[in-house]
């Protein structure tokens, strides 16, 4: 394949297929940045095809995704869910396929644009084969991450190593935030040449400040004052935290348990399935910490619904123990909601303490039960950070602008890498 494709980008995103609903464990934000991302450049003429793989036998092998786009799911030899950690062995035959279906349709792309290591190990061997720019976004350091979290069941090493391949392959690193590009300097060495911060961004026609009283009362919510989690089962989302700061809250101020309600949206549906272990230990829990009455779980919500909640709540907590960008605190901040984070990661970027939010240190109870009580028994310190909240996020943290930066990457790479192609002539090789 020759370089000079105009407007035509592969986005790899092998674990995160963007058409499919939120909040279980493998689909969170890495779904949302591929599909948000995929929708802008198509709107802007690009035609985006996205390369996924195929979990779920019940959707179609291909959906369009705008105009001119599409998602292609290939099975790479094993058609039904498969958790990220047993991918890896699947990526010779996934490439394959990815490889088959461009030849069988004379597809040529500007660039290649691919989504955490596994993904990026796909990408590293398609930018050799056609001889394209590769844009690398991890969505997740695997050093970060081990440091953080225990890692289950996971060969790290092999993570690590594929990580620092990608570096010195691809064309460029896209950090979704200044404090991601530092922790790619130090962790991985990754000079500030290499590195290119490309925001993330949110939805404004969805995550929008809406007047919480009315809102409140649309969903039934009058007489309680909701706290609200978002986010997908995990151990490291520390929702198992912020359910012992409840806990310890609620004991400590009892004043609060008339009126304090935690709203927690995500997981799956458990009649559509067997209840996922960690979501049966978190109830479970609940009812240890005997918060019955004072815990909701709401199951997985789509944007519009979550939007409304968001604006409706007192404050959302996102208690990560490790966040690379965390889009949850930006959409509840969209929405005007005050948000209390863990001082980590994106968070520490997107959530200003004392302003929007508050930040707190990853995995500390009290710190975290600290936060709720300020944040409850404050009125003036809550409007205020309501208020810096629904003043709005800078034009920066949207998809048309993310989408024109990426839009204009690709394609100047494009052009350099075909002049150095035509300078070592191996552009007529590869064309012929
Ligand atoms: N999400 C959703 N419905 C749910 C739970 C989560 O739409 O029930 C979305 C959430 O709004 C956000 C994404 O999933 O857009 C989670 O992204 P985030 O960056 O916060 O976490 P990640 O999944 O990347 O760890």
């Amino acid at each position: 394949m020759c370089a000079g494709a105009t407007n035509s980008v592969m986005l790899i995103s092998v674990h995160g297929d963007p058409l499919i609903p939120l909040g279980s464990i493998q689909a969170g934000g890495q779904n949302v940045y591929v599909r948000e991302v995929a929708q802008a450049l198509d709107e802007t003429g690009w035609r985006v095809d996205v390369f996924t793989h195929h979990a779920n036998p019940s959707q179609p092998a291909e959906s369009r995704l705008g105009q001119r786009s599409r998602v292609v799911r290939l099975c790479a030899g094993r058609p039904r869910f498969t958790p990220k950690q047993e991918l890896f062995p699947l990526l010779p035959r996934f490439r394959d396929q990815v490889i088959e279906w461009a030849a069988m349709r004379s597809r040529v792309y500007t660039a290649i644009h691919s989504n955490y290591w596994l993904s990026g190990w796909v990408g590293m061997q398609l930018k050799r084969h056609w001889g394209i720019p590769q844009f690398h976004t991890f969505h997740s350091l695997g050093k970060i991450r081990a440091a953080s979290v225990i890692a289950q069941g996971l060969s790290m090493n092999t993570r690590f190593q594929i990580e620092q391949d990608i570096i010195t392959t691809c064309d460029k690193v896209l950090a979704t935030n200044p404090v991601e590009q530092e922790l790619l300097n130090k962790h991985y060495q990754v000079p500030d040449g290499k590195i290119r911060v490309v925001l993330c961004g949110v939805n404004r026609q969805v995550f929008y400040p809406r007047n919480r009283l009315e809102t409140r009362q649309a969903l039934g919510l009058v007489s309680i004052r909701p706290i609200m989690f978002v986010g997908r089962f995990e151990f490291n989302k520390g929702l198992t935290v912020l359910l012992e700061a409840m806990a310890r809250l609620l004991k400590h101020r009892q004043h609060l348990g008339k009126s304090v309600q935690l709203l927690v949206a995500g997981g799956q549906i458990p009649d559509q399935c067997i209840e996922p272990r960690e979501q049966r230990e978190l109830k479970r829990l609940v009812g240890v910490l005997g918060l019955d009455r004072h815990v909701k779980f709401l199951g997985p919500l789509s944007h519009p619904e979550l939007a409304r909640y968001f604006a409706a709540a007192e404050v959302t907590v996102v208690p990560s123990y490790y966040e690379t960008f965390g889009l949850v605190a930006l959409e509840a901040i969209a929405c005007g909601s005050p948000v209390i984070a863990s001082d980590v990661g994106g968070l520490s970027y997107t959530v200003s303490d004392g302003e929007t939010g508050l930040l707190v240190p990853p995995g500390d109870i009290e710190a975290l039960e600290r936060a709720l009580a300020c944040v409850l028994e404050n009125s003036v310190l809550l409007n205020h950070m309501r208020m810096r909240a629904s003043q709005g996020l800078s034009s920066s943290f949207t998809w048309p602008e993310i989408a024109r930066q990426l839009g204009e990457m690709y394609r100047f790479a494009n052009l350099e890498e075909e002049a150095s192609a035509y300078e070592s002539g191996s552009a007529l090789v590869a064309c012929q």
